[in-house]
């Protein structure tokens, strides 16, 4: 990837300039991803001139807004490679998305002493839902552990299936560790026993090029604020027959097909799924951060950030304070930690340098318990990054090993 491209992808984001015009080092975009004009702009258009809800006015303007709400829903098929739109389910988000399935499919599904297979780098949107499900099925949550390096370990896996296992839910890619899971064999392992499988891809829709065919997997979330899109919306991909079967886990208008005192009928998926008023703007900004993202190539997100992860990894080594956290192959998001700074100082200090990281346990609390540490730094690259970034990174850090001696 040229320097100029990458350059010129800067220029997209006006997110990523200080108040007073200075470049800001956004390291924080596994927490959610700047956004490109091309987005704010569709959401501004979508927010004024074109803006009508959907799927009920008869003026033009509304059937307008209902077509760029279910293009929307084919943008998303067509960037995931799903069979068909009726399989892609708007919702407010990846935690919102295993929720749902959690409480709807869950529910139908799970009986006492079914089991449902976690990993230990989890994040807690992929937890909490399925403790909760748990708590009211009587099912039991399985830990599947890590390798050495910190990757989802696949012999691990597959020792914690049983043919109780009901469903495994893993994070395509880790929020802390980088690591990236062989999802076709995490499917192909959980079908051996008969479980679904749910891919968490909050952090592989904004870095990998996907087919929900090739992976193989059941069900696949992703948030649209980290895939450059804006807050408020996500996606929950779903096998069409698991989805036709499943019942709808929220009430209200525009999930039904008729209404009586007595009892109600539902609406086929997705609309099943998407009672009242939809993420109407939401989901045309989402189209617009499809668009902009298809237009870089998503294959080649993963190498562009994955390189600058690398180049990041080789430089904190040379800094004998420092520990890494996860493998050496990740995608663009790297977890250290300097001896004797706590996370928090270290992100303080960054921050006068305009250069802004995570610090904290990334919502993923037993994997900080597990690596023996509360919290961690983490800096995650975007499309826009570049060795700039990392560059303001190092100098910050300097400053901060010559502030605590
Ligand atoms: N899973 C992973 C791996 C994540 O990184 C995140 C966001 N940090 C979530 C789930 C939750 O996403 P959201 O808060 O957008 O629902």
């Amino acid at each position: 990837m040229s320097e100029a491209a990458v350059l010129s992808r800067k220029a997209d984001f006006p997110g990523l300039l200080t108040a007073d015009g200075k470049p800001w080092h956004y390291l924080d975009t596994a927490a959610s991803s700047q956004k490109p004009r091309q987005v704010i702009d569709a959401m501004s258009r979508a927010l004024g001139e074109d803006y009508a809800t959907v799927h009920r006015g008869v003026y033009g303007r509304s059937a307008q807004m209902t077509l760029g709400y279910e293009a929307a829903r084919r943008r998303v098929a067509d960037f995931i490679g799903a069979d068909s739109e009726d399989e892609v389910v708007f919702v407010r988000g990846a935690t919102e998305g295993i929720n749902l399935v959690a409480q709807s499919w869950g529910a139908a599904n799970l009986r006492e002493g079914d089991r449902i297979v976690l990993s230990l780098l989890e994040h807690h949107s992929n937890i909490v839902p399925w403790q909760m499900i748990a708590e009211r099925t009587g099912a039991v949550i399985d830990v599947c552990s890590l390798t050495e390096d910190g990757r989802i370990d696949l012999g691990a896996l597959e020792a914690t299936l049983t043919p109780r296992t009901k469903i495994v839910s893993l994070a395509h890619v880790s929020n802390v560790l980088g690591s990236v899971l062989d999802a076709r064999a995490a499917a192909d392992l959980a079908h051996s026993v008969g479980a679904k499988l749910l891919l968490d891809g909050c952090q592989s829709a904004p870095r990998l090029a996907l087919d929900m065919t090739v992976l193989g997997c059941d069900f696949y979330v992703f948030s649209g604020h980290k895939l450059y899109g804006p807050t408020g919306i996500g996606v929950l991909w779903g096998r069409k027959d698991l989805l036709e079967a499943m019942p709808p886990w929220q009430g209200g208008g525009a999930m039904i097909e008729k209404v009586e005192f007595a009892r109600s009928t539902y609406a086929p998926p997705p609309q099943r799924f998407e009672a009242g008023t939809p993420m109407i703007t939401e989901a045309i900004a989402l189209h617009a951060a499809i668009d902009y993202v298809a237009e870089q190539g998503p294959d080649r997100l993963f190498a562009h950030e994955a390189t600058l992860a690398t180049t990041l990894r080789e430089e904190l080594r040379t800094l004998n304070s420092v520990t890494l956290f996860g493998p050496e192959e990740s995608a663009g998001i790297v977890s250290f930690a300097i001896e004797g700074v706590h996370p928090h100082d270290l992100g303080t200090i960054l921050d006068e340098e305009d250069v802004a990281i995570r610090a904290g346990h990334h919502c993923a609390q037993p994997l900080m318990e597990h690596l023996g540490v509360p919290a961690t730094a983490r800096a995650s690259f975007g499309l826009y990054s570049d060795e700039s970034d990392i560059a303001a990174l190092l100098r910050g850090i300097e400053r901060t090993l010559k502030i605590f001696g």
